[in-house]
């Protein structure tokens, strides 16, 4: 696609960016066969000008290693009859496929803050910090500049929508965990939609200070809100219940997405948009198969709600990627153990969260009992003996794991559980691997089969031919 600044893009009569390579093609022919140097040879008439993207719909799974995408797709194959919406886009003509980098300015392995802000503005950060560079400049993230062109523009995450990855396309923050200044930032800059948890950083004054939004709490009152005016949607005072556990008041991230594209969708100009299954994220930071596995097919659901809204329109740039890989699980049990092992992947009841949950607060004499039918009664899974003591001895913060990074109780617990469910963690942190990239619409036909993160921005505002941001108001 020509820079904004080419000629190209605004030459009569308009041309696509075939024709542009024709008449290029031509004027070289003309002149190496002794033609006039400066022949003008017209474009035949064209269909229409190269497309642009009218809307951006940015899908981030979390903290997803490619056998976390992998993982879904088994599941989705063996128990579901079918491919991953992810991995049924692939074979949609025009889709481009890519790995990209994920490293920061200051670290190897990204935090999701600089992981985001490559994203939201262009420029690798130093992490835990929000489109704030490492020598202090702001630069504007992606929807503010949207926004500032009258594009509608929302974000959509299991996260707190103040979490890094969602706050990384709108905030300027030098400290990620600032999230009650994140939240007043966001809602100072406006945004049309923001659907996710993290109630506990919209007190109600601050809230009344922006009368103009509409504030829903749970499932109901979110597929009830007005169809106008701006919408913030907290259905969690934290991050919301991962999938394994959620409670019927809380949307699904299908659901928020639907919700978020209707509206969004009704913008004379166009949006931009960003999606996130928060939790995959922190699934594998737990070492927590079931939960990791079943936000990431939450997550696919999602993408199978975008997809439904792209297909029959030509004018929707699709991105699907993750920020950074997390403890790189993989399904790893051959033959009859594996065949063994995944049925008992696929009937899990419970994360280890909800395991906690029920474990505050027991009596120091009681602990061990307790956890052991928690484990039992979240996964179905009855741990022996020598497991016990391995698991109670990391508790006591005893050393039991040869990798010392692999030493917390989670830890240990998904080591013990990777016996019976087949699906083993290298670490609880997040990983320096590539990650995948999937892109459909105007614009994918930019991406190059390796993209270092930054320059997902580049396509983005490409894409949508944005014009250079000003300093946000
Ligand atoms: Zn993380």
């Amino acid at each position: 696609m020509p820079a904004p600044s080419d000629p190209a893009r605004f030459a009569a009569p308009p041309i696509d960016r075939r024709s542009f390579l024709q008449v290029g093609a031509a004027s070289a022919i003309a002149a190496g066969l002794g033609g006039p140097a400066h022949a003008v040879i017209r474009p035949r008439p064209i269909h229409r000008v190269a497309p642009k993207a009218r809307n951006i719909i940015f899908m981030v799974s979390d903290g997803m290693s490619s056998g976390t995408l992998a993982l879904a797709q088994t599941y989705s194959a063996r128990q579901l009859g079918h491919d991953s919406h992810w991995a049924r886009l692939w074979k949609r003509p025009g889709v481009r496929r890519a790995s990209a980098t994920t490293h920061s300015a200051d670290s190897i392995v990204t935090d999701s803050a600089a992981g985001g802000a490559a994203w939201g503005c262009g420029e690798h950060c130093n992490n835990e910090q929000l489109n704030w560079t490492p020598d202090g400049r702001q630069p504007v993230p992606i929807l503010v500049q949207a926004r500032q062109q009258g594009k509608a523009t929302g974000v959509v995450t299991t996260a707190r929508v103040t979490h890094a990855t969602p706050a990384s396309f709108i905030v300027n923050c030098p400290r990620r965990d600032a999230e009650g200044p994140i939240a007043a930032q966001m809602l100072e800059r406006g945004f049309d939609v923001a659907l996710g948890g993290g109630a506990k950083y919209f007190p109600d004054e601050l809230i009344a200070n922006h009368a103009s939004y509409t504030v829903v709490r749970d499932r109901a009152a979110m597929l009830a809100a007005p169809a106008a005016g701006p919408l913030l949607g907290l259905f969690h005072k934290s991050h919301m219940s991962y999938a394994l556990d959620r409670p019927e008041t809380e949307p699904t991230l299908a659901e928020m997405t639907r919700a978020a594209l209707a509206r969004l969708s009704a913008s004379p100009d166009g949006f931009v948009m960003q999606i996130e299954g928060g939790r995959i994220d922190h699934g594998a930071h737990d070492n927590d198969a079931g939960a990791m596995l079943f936000d990431q097919l939450a997550f696919d659901e999602a993408v199978g709600a975008a997809v439904e809204f792209i297909d029959g329109r030509d004018d929707t740039l699709l991105i699907l990627t993750s920020d950074h890989g997390n403890a790189n699980p993989g399904f790893t049990l051959y033959t009859r153990r594996g065949e063994e092992a995944f049925p008992r992947l696929a009937n899990l009841k419970h994360s280890f969260e909800w395991m906690n949950a029920r474990l505050a607060k027991t009596p120091k004499d009681q602990f061990a009992d307790r956890l052991h039918e928690s484990v039992r009664e979240a996964t179905g899974i009855t741990l022996a003996d020598d497991e016990m003591s391995m698991l109670l001895a990391s508790y006591a913060g005893k050393r039991v794991s040869a990798f010392a990074e692999l030493n917390s109780p989670a830890c240990v617990l998904g080591g013990l559980l990777a016996n019976t469910l087949g699906v083993s963690f290298m670490s609880p942190n997040h990983t320096a691997d590539l990650v995948e990239v999937t892109a459909a619409g105007p614009g994918a036909e930019e991406l190059p089969e390796l993209i270092d993160n930054i320059d997902l921005w580049k396509l983005m505002v490409n894409a949508m031919d944005l014009a250079p941001a000003k300093p946000p108001g």
